[in-house]
């Protein structure tokens, strides 16, 4: 297998597109197959490295995702892209695993209740499932990488707080049943920048390279400041959806991840290397919208547009001339 990532300068951030999974399963539309592999291919055009392409869950539950094994073995025809899928249980995991996928993210939440709310089981049942999806994909695709993300991580719409103890127990009790990195993820919106770098910081202290992405949302507004406070905690990996799209369908009230364009544009204005082209990182909004044409989108740059003399993080450093 190609290895999906190549050698990153310790600056350099990895943004891992999740529209196609936690944007499409949070929009009542469905994007028709077509539709989905030209959106992920102009994300590829883009130089999006690592792509969530579908979730692997029943048809009947989220008819969007019915073509998820279609989906993901179109992506694999790209060479050197990370194809991710969601898996919320061994037998998403065992599709998953099938289709060829290179990493499956498993969701686990830090509140009992969500975790009741949304999959039935407690914690330590949800610590039980991964690890008999890490021993599935030691039989059966030892390459595929792991990845738990520890979801409701900086609060629940159900329960209110979630302990910051709690959390750095589940990643680590995630690790320990087999998973290669584990995450968090602001699923219902409420983190803020002090605690973002708390919690990241923890996190690191504990699992070392195995901490995984930050996947922040931008419910009240604070995504990119959340991403730059888990960048500031040492974080390189984040996630975030192009156009904003996405959400939880079973946290009421949790809308919109952040947006891939503002985040590119932050990052890439800083002088931190994305990998991505920012003008046709715009661009691939034009498949996006014509596969959901109801759908609004967002994000701050795409309005405003590149300012004047833009330039890339990768010109800067090579220093080619404005
Ligand atoms: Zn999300």
């Amino acid at each position: 297998m190609q290895e999906p990532h190549p050698q990153r300068s310790t600056e350099a951030v990895l943004i891992s597109e999740v529209g196609p999974r936690d944007g499409l399963q949070s929009v009542k539309a469905t994007m028709p197959t077509h539709h989905k592999r030209a959106w992920i291919d102009a994300l590829v055009a883009a130089g999006v490295q690592e792509i969530e392409v579908a979730s692997f869950v029943p048809a009947r539950l989220l008819p969007q995702m019915a073509d998820a094994a279609e989906v993901a073995r179109h992506a694999l025809t790209h060479p050197g892209v990370c194809v991710m899928a969601l898996v919320p249980n061994l037998k998403g995991a065992e599709a998953a695993l099938h289709a060829g996928v290179h990493k499956l993210t498993m969701p686990v939440s830090a509140s009992e209740a969500h975790s009741l709310a949304n999959v039935r089981k407690t914690r330590e049942q949800m610590i039980e499932e991964v690890r008999a999806i890490a021993r599935l994909r030691d039989e059966i695709a030892p390459t595929v990488k792991l990845e738990a993300g520890i979801s409701t991580a900086f609060g629940c719409t159900l329960q209110g707080a979630v302990a910051e103890d709690d959390v750095i127990w589940l990643a680590e009790a995630c690790v320990k049943a087999g998973a290669d990195e584990s995450g968090l993820s602001d699923t219902t919106g409420m983190a803020n920048p002090a605690q973002v770098k708390r919690l990241f910081t923890r996190l690191r202290r504990s699992l070392g390279s195995q901490a995984g992405a930050a996947h922040m949302h931008n419910t009240r507004g604070l995504g990119l400041a959340n991403c730059l406070a888990a960048y500031e905690a040492g974080v390189r990996t984040f996630d975030a959806s192009l156009g904003g799209l996405g959400g939880c369908p079973y946290a009421p009230g949790a809308s919109g991840n952040v947006v891939t364009e503002d985040l590119v544009f932050m990052f890439e204005a800083m002088g931190i290397e994305t990998g991505i082209d920012l003008a046709r990182l715009l661009a691939a909004r034009l498949p996006l919208s014509a596969g959901l044409p109801h759908e609004p989108l967002y994000g701050m740059t795409p309005e405003a547009g590149l300012p004047k003399g833009w330039q890339p993080a990768s010109s800067r450093q090579a220093g080619l001339p404005s």
